[in-house]
């Protein structure tokens, strides 16, 4: 097969043995969108379908060789950025990114799990806000947003004040979701480049509630769109759709949703 057109994605991002997150979800995810996926673990997680229930961060000298035997052999198209959980792990990619500077890099702004678990220690904040400046796009949800910017966000309008805040701290692009707000039935996620601001409607589904990896599927959907040439906006809006459509084949295994890949979209 030639490989000619093949695009390719890097994700940066903890290892969820249960399959539903982290870079296995993203791995899978890239395969879909026909995209090269390359990895760098930050992190195993020891997890099912109840909860996190251990991490242990990879030393800071592995994550750093890891990138660069990527970075020395292969052209990267676009890169995901997901759980990172040391404030070091988060200095690695700012002296990798500040010699090197990669685009189309888009960030999961990961946190703390749906179960509760902190993803990045308390201690790595305010590395992690430098880190934004260097990303093309930051996909937070609304619990994320609200750490990042000191703000309370329980209407819409806070959530595109949210925005405004949050692309001061230097991505090109916010893509704010809203599943956690108290929408009924329709859920609002805001696009926010600095001059568009765009409402994308999504409408609620039963799952919604107890499903897993929602943040780290849409972030590596988007990344395997920027890898294939399509616009910031476009490419949000491509990987929201395509995450509604995994949402909708979700399967119950254990005792939460996860995505079940099986077809091309
Ligand atoms: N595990 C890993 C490795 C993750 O990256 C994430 C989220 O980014 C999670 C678990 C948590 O996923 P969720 O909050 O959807 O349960």
């Amino acid at each position: 097969m030639k490989n000619k057109k093949i695009k390719t994605c890097l994700t940066i991002a903890g290892s969820d043995n249960s399959g539903g997150a982290g870079l296995q979800a993203d791995l899978k995810v890239f395969s879909l969108l026909g995209v090269f996926g390359f990895s760098a673990i930050t992190s195993i997680t020891v997890q099912n379908s109840k909860g996190v229930k251990a991490s242990i961060p990879v030393s800071p000298n592995i994550l750093e060789s890891q990138i660069n035997a990527i970075f020395e052999d292969f052209k990267i198209n676009a890169i995901k950025i997901g759980m990172l959980q040391t404030k070091e792990n988060v200095e690695v990619l700012l002296n990798i990114f500040k010699n090197y500077r990669p685009k189309n890099i888009v960030l999961d702004t990961v946190l703390k799990s749906s179960s509760g678990k902190y993803l990045l220690d308390k201690n790595a904040i305010e590395s992690f806000k430098k880190l934004i400046k260097f990303t093309a796009i930051i996909t937070p949800n609304t619990e994320e947003a609200k750490v990042l910017t000191g703000i309370e966000i329980s209407s819409l309008d806070d959530m595109k004040f949210a925005c405004e805040k949050l692309l001061k701290l230097g991505a090109k692009v916010v893509y704010l979701k809203g599943g956690h707000m108290d929408f009924k039935e329709t859920i609002v996620d805001i696009f926010f480049d600095g001059s568009k601001m765009i409402e994308v409607k999504y409408e609620k589904l039963p799952v919604k509630e107890n499903i897993h990896g929602t943040g780290c599927v849409l972030s590596s959907a988007i990344a395997s769109f920027l890898a294939k040439g399509e616009n910031l906006e476009n490419a949000c809006l491509k990987g929201r759709k395509f995450l509604q459509n995994q949402i909708k084949n979700a399967i119950k295994l254990g005792s939460r949703y996860l995505y079940m890949p099986l077809t091309q979209q």
